[in-house]
């Protein structure tokens, strides 16, 4: 359980590596299990939705659209997106019917490499602002720390 107890851990021990102006989090481990933080529905599990495709970098992407949106700062935390992961639980193409069913705490695969670093990077993300072309719809690298329950970087994840 994560400090904020609304939240399970998304990746068991892994350190936090973020850096300001970060689109999200970076949690810094090498290919080790990666988790749901909340229940939810899959819009995608699938290779892609990434930029960082290059040398050993392992471009596969998990979007969970939540079941019941999170307060944030008057908006609402509707989606978590996870990527740079070598390997997916499911394998699931964006628009696909019906979609995967994730409980809290499911293991959604592994993580991998992005940018040539071992880290999973997680994004939070605000009233269903799914591309993730602005920052009025993306919570900081600092606020998914707070959002955590109030986490310094180099500290573990439970
Ligand atoms: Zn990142």
């Amino acid at each position: 359980m994560l400090r904020n107890p609304a939240l399970r851990s998304p990746l068991h021990g892994g350190t936090l590596a973020g850096y300001r102006g970060d689109t999200g989090l970076d949690i810094a481990a090498d290919r080790k299990p990666v988790f749901a933080v909340a229940p939810g529905t899959l819009d995608y599990s699938e290779r892609g939705h990434t930029l960082w495709t290059s040398g050993k970098d392992t471009p596969n992407s998990v979007r969970l659209a939540l079941d019941t949106p999170i307060a944030w700062k008057g908006h609402k935390i509707t989606h978590v997106y996870y990527t740079h992961m070598s390997a997916l639980t499911h394998q699931m193409h964006e628009g696909t019917e019906p979609r995967v069913v994730i409980k809290a705490g499911d293991a959604l695969g592994v993580s991998g490499v992005g940018n040539g670093m071992p880290h999973l990077h997680i994004g939070f993300l605000l009233d269903g602002k799914v591309e993730q072309d602005s920052w009025d719809g993306i919570l900081t690298e600092s606020d998914v720390r707070v959002l955590f329950g109030g986490y310094r970087n180099g500290e573990k994840l439970p």
